[in-house]
């Protein structure tokens, strides 16, 4: 049993280098913990340490202190001995994950938080191969972590309540807003939303009635910074790719577009290899596409939005969020302009349904199929998108 207060927090170690695991032991160590960064590879902590100072100057930070307070090892043994809390945060494979919780479990006191940074697998499925799966959490920071405000905090089956407020008093402590996931559903509330937004665009270009261009132009048109083509570049198409299969496998109902599947196949996984749907300058330099907007009224996004707001709603039904976490969660962690439920308030409950009944009778894909609850809320709408009750 660990109580709930961050003070009892001084010492975390990340173990994974990468793009997640430097930002996030960046951020740790900028708010004052002992930070151990661990990985396997020295290339990745030597890099690591790079792009750590290079993002300290940026934010006008103390490096030279910052960076008193981070340790790298290879040792994973002697990184995990001390940890007040563990933040794992290795390539999104459960077996991986599995081993690397095994051994945090067997090396560290039952006093030790030990969080995941997984994006989609169930925390549960992690947590199982310990021996006290009360002390395992989801926190699921956004990419780049110094500057995204999100942290999804999860709770698994077995995570303690003390557990969980401790990852969310954490998450303020670093200077991020938590977002809590009740239930532990693969993909969460972000992966979740995103695949019902995400695979409505593949699919119009699946199909061929659009061009991927026209729907971002679309996006762009109703306040989003990017167009989902532009974010799939950026994010990395074979990492939402890895997410599909991942709801996928785990009975969530999923098609696997073409598009994304020919674009993998072809290692153009976006701005990290120079090409994705769009060209880069470079493999990992990003410069903003230039798109045009006469190609706005193309396609209508609304399609994108109402998938996403059924999508939402199941979160909702299933008691795995309430409607302002995920609004919340759709503004820090994805950039929207306003959330699913904000966006559906202002279209009007009733023409969302009508959209997705559109698509469901059209396409027979379960993700369009109106909810229950969603017809229920439309029905209580007044006229001018008002929930009734309130007129
Ligand atoms: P990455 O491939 O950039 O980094 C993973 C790091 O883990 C590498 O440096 C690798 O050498 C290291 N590693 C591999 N095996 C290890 C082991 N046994 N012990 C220690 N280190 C090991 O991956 P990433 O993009 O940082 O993703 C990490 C996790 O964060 C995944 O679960 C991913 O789903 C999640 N995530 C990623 C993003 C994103 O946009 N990249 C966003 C949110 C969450």
């Amino acid at each position: 049993m660990v109580d709930s207060s961050v003070e009892r927090v001084e010492t975390v170690t990340v173990i994974g280098a990468g793009s997640m695991g430097h930002g996030i032991a960046q951020v740790f160590a900028m708010h004052g913990y002992d930070v151990t960064l661990v990985d396997v590879d020295e290339d990745q902590l030597v890099t690591a340490n790079e792009r750590i100072a290079t993002s300290l100057d940026q934010l006008g930070e103390d490096r030279l202190a910052v960076l008193d307070r981070l340790t790298t090892t290879t040792d994973q043994a002697a990184g995990l001995s001390g940890a007040d809390l563990v933040v794992e945060a290795v390539p999104e494979r459960i077996e991986l994950k599995r081993e690397i919780f095994e051994a945090a479990d067997r090396l560290t006191p039952p006093t030790t938080i030990l969080a995941t940074n997984t994006s989609t697998l169930p925390v549960t499925e992690i947590a199982d191969v310990t021996d006290d799966p009360e002390r395992v959490v989801g926190m699921h920071f956004s990419n780049p972590v110094p500057l995204m405000e999100i942290v999804e905090v999860i709770r698994g089956e077995a995570t303690s309540d003390e557990v969980l407020e401790t990852a969310i008093a954490l998450s303020k402590d670093v200077g991020k807003t938590p977002v809590v996931v009740e239930k532990d559903v693969p993909g969460f509330i972000l992966n979740r939303i995103n695949y019902a937004f995400w695979s409505e665009a593949l699919r119009v270009v699946d199909d061929g009635t659009h061009d991927f261009e026209a729907v971002d132009a679309a996006n762009r048109r109703l306040g989003f910074p990017m167009g989902p083509f532009e974010v799939l570049d950026f994010a990395g198409i074979d990492v939402f790719y890895m997410v599909c299969q991942a709801l996928d496998d785990r009975d969530v109902p999923v098609v696997i577009s073409e598009t994304l599947e020919a674009r993998v196949e072809a290692a153009a996984y976006g701005m990290k290899s120079g090409e994705g749907f769009y060209d880069y300058p470079a493999p990992g330099e990003y410069e903003r596409v230039d798109i045009s907007m006469e190609r706005s009224q193309e396609y209508d996004p609304w399609q994108m939005i109402a998938s996403a707001v059924n999508a939402a709603t199941w979160l909702v039904d299933e008691d795995v969020a309430t409607e302002e976490a995920i609004d919340t969660a759709m503004l820090t962690g994805m950039n929207w302009p306003q959330g699913p439920f904000a966006f559906a308030g202002e279209y009007g409950y009733d023409r969302i349904v009508d959209v997705l009944q559109r698509l469901y009778d059209e396409t027979g894909r379960e993700q369009y199929r109106p909810h229950d609850r969603l017809i229920e809320m439309a029905e209580s709408e007044g006229p001018d998108g008002v929930a009734g009750d309130d007129i």
